[in-house]
């Protein structure tokens, strides 16, 4: 025992993603999107909590005027495995008809929030609607969205930090990873999120 405080970096087991490699990648996505969308009239929309990181960093690498609006949502059904029924908790500040609108994501899984909140602003007439993710994980997906932009694809594991919680813990890890088995034991009357039970 080393005496001190226990931190939340202490209940990673494998970091997947360095805060290194995470802030190069970013830095990329968003030259990328400044030369895609150079001269359009474009909103940046963060759907929170989970992407307000990767929102923050991403802003900060786009050269060109932008507006940028929240959204919240919630997905209803077990916990950590999306439904595909989704509740709208926030919706927009503001109107987006005209606009180019770019839906900021944290991590698209099965893509059925995703896929809700993409047609959802698509009725509101913007002149369009595309997805900027941190992660994606390909394998798992039910609905037929790619990601425009994405930062990493990943496999079917269940992480956290940057951003991305567990029980509203470890969103403010530099990094990504994954935590370790005793973290899913502390609490038995939450679903242990399926992609955990994968090999590591
Ligand atoms: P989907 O509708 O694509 O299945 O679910 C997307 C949402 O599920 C994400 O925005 C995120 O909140 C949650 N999610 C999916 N996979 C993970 C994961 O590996 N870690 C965390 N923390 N959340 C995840």
């Amino acid at each position: 025992m080393s005496g001190l405080p226990h931190t939340i970096a202490d209940d990673i087991k494998q970091v997947l993603l360095s805060a290194e490699a995470i802030e190069e990648r970013v830095a990329e996505l968003g030259r990328r999107v400044s030369a895609d969308y150079a001269g359009k009239d474009v909103l940046l929309v963060c759907v929170l909590k989970g992407a307000m990181v990767f929102m923050a960093d991403l802003i900060r690498h786009i050269t060109i005027p932008v507006g940028i609006d929240t959204m919240a949502v919630t997905s209803y059904g077990a916990a950590t495995v999306s439904s595909g029924v989704v509740r709208i908790v926030k919706d927009l500040d503001s109107p987006i008809a005209g606009k180019h609108v770019l839906i900021v994501e944290d991590i698209v899984d099965s893509g059925l929030t995703l896929n809700y909140l993409r047609t959802y602003l698509a009725n509101r007439k913007p002149a369009s609607v595309k997805v900027c993710t941190l992660l994606d994980k390909p394998e798992r997906r039910e609905a037929p969205v790619t990601p425009d932009y994405c930062g990493f694809e990943i496999p079917n594991l269940f992480v956290v930090g940057y951003g991305l919680d567990y029980q509203e813990r470890y969103r403010n890890l530099p990094f990504v990873g994954i935590p370790h088995d005793y973290v899913w034991a502390k609490d038995s009357s939450q679903d242990i999120p399926d992609s955990t039970l994968q090999e590591v």
